[in-house]
């Protein structure tokens, strides 16, 4: 037993290694015994409101609405360039295009659908994926997923330059910082993202931002580094022409970009209030570059290397 451990208080170092051991999602919250299997299920308050409609009509009744690998409804909530943005409840297995153009009404008028994210958590969905079913097994067939059901639109005249650098922003700051490879490896991308925005880097810089993506989830105690190496390097490959245009240019010329953080909902308007969350990096041309710090580090097998 290391040093670390022995000051650890017993209570809490006991049940470490009972959840280490026995995890609550094979063993049960209430360990009875290792071949005594009681999975607890911890689940959101989306999939509880099912479980009353479930027991009062039956199983059958639940199946009959959905597909066969997703059965039931999901709530999803549209954002950002549609002309309805909400939160809509549908079958699971309606076409992407029902959601984004039906019940979302569409990009605004004269607009086309650029890009779809399905939160931050899932490799970028293009247009020519409009009629995939929305359950499980369709988004991943296309190499995303449902995530939670929070949908992102983006029409024709966004930066996916910008969509990329304030992801990734977003994620680093959400890192914890808890596993070193994770808070660096969003820092390195989202350090060579801002560079791009700022028209100060070139192709070294953006392979820079896919290493960062590669290297954050490693040695990951959580999903949010496995997130952004899904979403970034998806967005910079599916978009690589866009990012070699902003080379020498960076985002002068381009629409300005923010997460939509949705922090509220009016319901008289039906719509959502976004944060407000100025952009550090538009329409003009940074000469420092030493805004951000970044760390260079490599990781192999969760070893820090020099
Ligand atoms: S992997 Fe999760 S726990 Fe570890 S630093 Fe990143 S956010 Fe924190």
């Amino acid at each position: 037993m290391n040093e670390a451990s022995q000051r650890e208080p017993p209570a809490r170092r006991n049940r470490r290694k009972r959840e280490a051991d026995l995890p609550p999602y094979v063993q049960g919250l209430f360990v009875t015994g290792p071949n005594d299997l009681n999975p607890a299920v911890v689940n959101n308050v989306e999939t509880l409101s099912n479980v009353p409609h479930i027991i009062r009509r039956g199983e059958q009744w639940f199946r009959t609405l959905g597909t066969p690998d997703t059965p039931g409804t999901m709530v999803l909530t549209v954002s950002g360039d549609v002309q309805k943005p909400g939160v809509y409840e549908l079958p699971m297995g309606t076409p992407l295009q029902e959601l984004v153009f039906g019940s979302a009404g569409g990009p605004p008028a004269g607009r086309a659908v650029k890009a779809l994210l399905f939160g931050v958590s899932n490799p970028v969905v293009t247009p020519s994926r409009l009629n995939t079913p929305l359950d499980f097994g369709s988004m991943q067939k296309i190499g995303s997923g449902l995530g939670s059901g929070g949908v992102i639109a983006y029409d024709d005249t966004t930066c996916m330059v910008q969509v990329a650098h304030k992801l990734s922003e977003f994620l680093y700051i959400e890192s914890c910082g808890q596993c070193t490879p994770c808070k660096f490896g969003t820092n390195q991308a989202t350090y060579y993202l801002h560079k791009l925005v700022h028209g100060l880097a070139d192709r070294h810089d953006l392979d820079l931002v896919i290493e960062g993506a590669a290297m954050a989830p490693h040695a990951n105690r959580c999903y949010l580094p496995v997130e952004h190496s899904l979403l970034i390097p998806s967005i910079v490959h599916t978009f690589a022409d866009e990012f070699e245009r902003h080379f020498m240019t960076g985002c002068r010329s381009c629409r300005q970009i923010a997460v939509p953080k949705i922090v509220d909902f009016d319901a008289a308007k039906a719509s959502f209030a976004y944060a407000r969350a100025p952009m550090t990096a538009t329409n003009s041309r940074v000469s420092s570059e030493s805004s951000r710090e970044v760390h260079h580090v490599r990781f192999s097998r969760g070893r820090r290397t020099p």
